[in-house]
């Protein structure tokens, strides 16, 4: 169903480093019918009412404001430490080698604000499962998140199900 977009995301080997198949969705965003049939799937993906759509940096920031417009919904931006000007909420996750911090503006949804997570692709589901973790230490209600591409190999949809998260994706 959703072949055509498939045919507009290329993969490059071997970036950022060697041996990872890197799925760019750049090309995506360079076709107008794609771009438009990308967000139009996500909005009726969309279930029960949405507050805000929280979008993950960087390129989930684009499909995040896009699909909040029709849903008449606020964007929330979850954004590597230290990169936000206000008082913020942290959430260390695990990477391959390491760990990383994202973080949220601390007053930026009310206790109960109904949240619909989205990126650009879910691989092993860390930084979405982080994000879901800050959104709720934050009082949001997360019971949705949305990718453009699903890795499922990697297993990061199954896990967000696991934490209770409906989830979609356009491209597997
Ligand atoms: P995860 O935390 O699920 O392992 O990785 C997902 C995060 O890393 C997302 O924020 C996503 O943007 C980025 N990411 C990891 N691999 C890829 C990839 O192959 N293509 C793109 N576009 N993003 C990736």
């Amino acid at each position: 169903m959703n072949d055509d977009l498939t045919a507009l995301i290329r993969t490059i080997p071997d970036f950022p480093k060697p041996g990872i198949a890197f799925r760019d969705i750049t090309t995506l965003l360079l076709s107008p019918a794609g771009l438009a049939a990308t967000v139009e799937r996500l909005v009726l993906a969309t279930r029960g009412r949405v507050d805000l759509v929280a979008g993950i940096e960087a390129r989930g920031f684009l499909f995040a404001a896009a699909v909040a417009v029709p849903l008449n919904a606020g964007v929330l931006l979850i954004r590597k430490d230290g990169k936000l000007p206000g008082a913020t909420i942290a959430e260390d996750y695990a990477l391959e080698y390491g760990q990383d911090r994202i973080a949220m503006h601390a007053d930026a949804c009310a206790p109960g604000a109904r949240v619909l997570l989205i990126d650009d692709l879910i691989a092993t589901g860390g930084t979405a499962r982080a994000a879901v973790r800050l959104l709720r230490k934050a009082g949001a209600v997360v019971e949705q998140a949305q990718f453009v591409v699903d890795l499922p190999d990697l297993g990061g949809a199954d896990r967000l199900r696991a934490e209770g998260i409906a989830v979609d994706a356009l491209v597997a």
